[in-house]
């Protein structure tokens, strides 16, 4: 560390802490394959988040989050790195994370303590990610439904695991908290109560018996790896997803008791975000039940609560409708924290900006495999609102939606919008040309492919 750097930021340069006394912890949660509008604060019908309901209140939600691919690996590689997927260069699940500085780096420097938690195969050692923290726990616990030989964890023993370290940590240090939880993810089997919600009256209405697939990729059926119980009934699958939702809610109420138990809550600035949605039952042209493949609103619009240490309102005037990515959240909260972002990184200071603004999202749908290239290609999306321009790498096709009459991109008016879609494609273009866009081929063991299968990945 520079000494200038150091002593700008009030630090000991001499002693034996880098942090300034009073440092708040930090409490990062991604939960994975989250959908923005499934939650209660965000209007949904269902009772799917009780205490990430109370968490907003709180603190902020930002309306208009989104993440910069609907790939689990890519897209946490955005947050830590605060720079997009091509530039960064982890555009698939099986690319290992790169050395490049992180949010956790940026902290350990100012001598926090990090430690990790993963809940699924695509984030545990194989991604490298363990590289980045001090402490890494990926204990995987619980068989998958459709492929009972492959495993993941639950959000309660996840959470369960992290509260032990919190409790068993080295004293003296601030310390940074990534807890990662899968259950969201299909095929929706929620540990706990999982069909409270089917047969309830938000499940009644227009969603279709769909025909259950032989593979994952087919657009209007149930993914393979999805399959419920031999059931094709969308609403009994949609009502699954949010009792995972729910299941999951109840282990961010355990976190928040445990931190409290701790004397920890007050003291620490809480974030929860996700790192892509999920295809439910969308208009037509959609694969059903899915991500990864897409970058469609519904797989990239990500909830995004953060909580500052009591007594901290620096957010309460920042606006939270505008456009805001997965990159802006680590320069944020570094800057809630009183530090400076770290080098490279390209997301936004939320703190710094006071009005909604025009700025573009760009996300991609990418699996780096060959036979998937072929198969279903690559996809890329450019939000500059109301415009969602959506790019096919398989067939070049382009998509053109306007979110002012149609938020669920239904209805394509690619055909009826040269100059608009001449812009965007411009856009595009400088934008990928920044880096290596599309997902190069990589080296797997047979173990990790028949892992990432059970996941729903790379059939
Ligand atoms: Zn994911």
């Amino acid at each position: 560390m520079r000494p200038g750097l150091a002593l700008a930021a009030g630090l000991q340069v001499g002693g034996c802490t880098r942090h300034p006394p009073g440092s708040p912890n930090l409490v990062l949660v991604t939960v994975d394959t989250l959908r923005a509008d499934h939650l209660g604060f965000a209007g949904y019908a269902r009772d799917t988040s009780p205490h990430l309901d109370a968490l907003a209140r709180e603190g902020v939600w930002f309306s208009r989050c989104y993440a910069p691919s609907s790939t689990t690996g890519a897209s946490h590689a955005s947050l830590f790195t605060s720079i997009p997927p091509p530039l960064h260069g982890v555009l698939a699940n099986r690319q290992r994370f790169p050395k490049l500085p992180t949010l956790m780096s940026a902290l350990r420097e100012r001598g926090y303590l990090t430690a990790g938690f993963a809940s699924s195969v695509v984030l545990g050692r194989k991604s490298g990610l363990q590289d980045h923290f001090e402490h890494f726990a990926d204990e995987l616990s619980r068989p998958e439904l459709n492929r009972p030989q492959r495993f993941e964890r639950p959000a309660k023993a996840t959470v369960s695991a992290a509260l032990a370290y919190l409790k068993a940590r080295p004293a003296g240090s601030p310390f940074f908290l990534w807890i990662h939880l899968i259950d969201p993810h299909g095929p929706y089997r929620a540990p706990e109560e999982p069909d409270r919600f089917v047969g309830d009256v938000h499940g009644a209405g227009v969603s279709p018996i769909l025909p259950l697939g032989q593979s994952d990729w087919v657009r209007g059926q149930i993914p393979a790896y999805q399959a419920l119980e031999g059931r094709g009934d969308a609403p009994f699958y949609v009502a699954r997803y949010d009792a995972e939702i729910r299941y999951a809610d109840a282990a961010l109420g355990d976190l928040f008791a445990g931190l409290r138990g701790l004397g920890l809550c007050e003291r620490s600035l809480i974030a929860v975000t996700a790192d892509h949605g999920e295809t439910l039952v969308e208009p037509g042209h959609k694969r059903c039940f899915s991500h990864g493949t897409v970058a469609y609103e519904e797989t990239v619009r990500v909830p995004l609560v953060i909580r500052e240490p009591s007594g901290q309102k620096h957010l309460r005037a920042v606006a939270r409708d505008g456009l805001v990515t997965l990159l802006d959240v680590a320069p944020t909260l570094l800057a809630l924290m009183g530090l400076p972002p770290a080098s490279g990184f390209e997301g936004r200071n939320l703190l710094q900006v006071n009005a909604p603004t025009d700025a573009s999202v760009f996300s991609l749908g990418a699996y780096g495999s060959d036979t998937l290239e072929k198969q279903i290609g690559t996809q890329f999306s450019l939000l500059r609102s109301p415009w969602r321009y959506v790019r096919n790498s398989q067939d070049g096709r382009e998509e053109l939606y306007d979110h002012r009459l149609d938020p669920q991109e239904a209805r394509d008016l690619a055909a009826g919008q040269p100059q608009v879609l001449a812009a965007l494609r411009q856009e595009m273009d400088l934008f990928l040309a920044r880096g290596q866009a599309k997902a190069p081929p990589v080296e797997m063991t047979p173990e990790h492919i028949e892992a990432l299968k059970a996941l729903g990945y790379g059939r």
